[in-house]
């Protein structure tokens, strides 16, 4: 389903351009558009959810693919590791709502702080 005023089902659909690093039936990935740090990605689904909790359990093989595709790519880039992140709620942090997953790729001693 796509809704009609969501940024992310117009990127993730085509409807505005974007520069897709990764897609598969129902998943895509592009770069954040303010990035929190170097090469950081969303992974974001093509059919509107608002977040993991409206996210239908049977994408979840098909997510997890897509995770471990994009960060696979990140380590060859050089990076040396990588957090994921979800916020579900503004009281998490959530501004899109539309699900997505932010892939946060990381180097020793970058100094980049996470709360756990
Ligand atoms: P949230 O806080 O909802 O988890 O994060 C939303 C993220 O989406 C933010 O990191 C923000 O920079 C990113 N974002 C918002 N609008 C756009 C957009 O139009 N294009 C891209 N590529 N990223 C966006
Ligand atoms: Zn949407």
């Amino acid at each position: 389903m796509i809704k009609e005023d969501c940024i992310f089902c117009k990127l993730a659909n085509k409807i505005i351009p974007a520069e897709f690093i990764y897609e598969s039936d129902n998943f895509v990935a592009f770069p954040d558009a303010n990035p929190k740090v170097e090469g950081h990605t969303l992974i974001v689904p093509k059919s509107h959810s608002v977040n993991l909790m409206d996210m239908p359990a049977t994408l979840g093989r098909e997510l997890l693919e897509a995770i471990k595709f994009v960060g696979e790519m990140k380590i060859k880039e050089g990076f040396q590791g990588f957090n994921i992140i979800q916020n579900n709620f503004p009281a998490a942090g959530q501004v899109v709502m539309h699900s997505h997953i932010h892939l946060l790729p990381r180097k020793e001693g970058d100094g980049v702080r996470m709360l756990v």
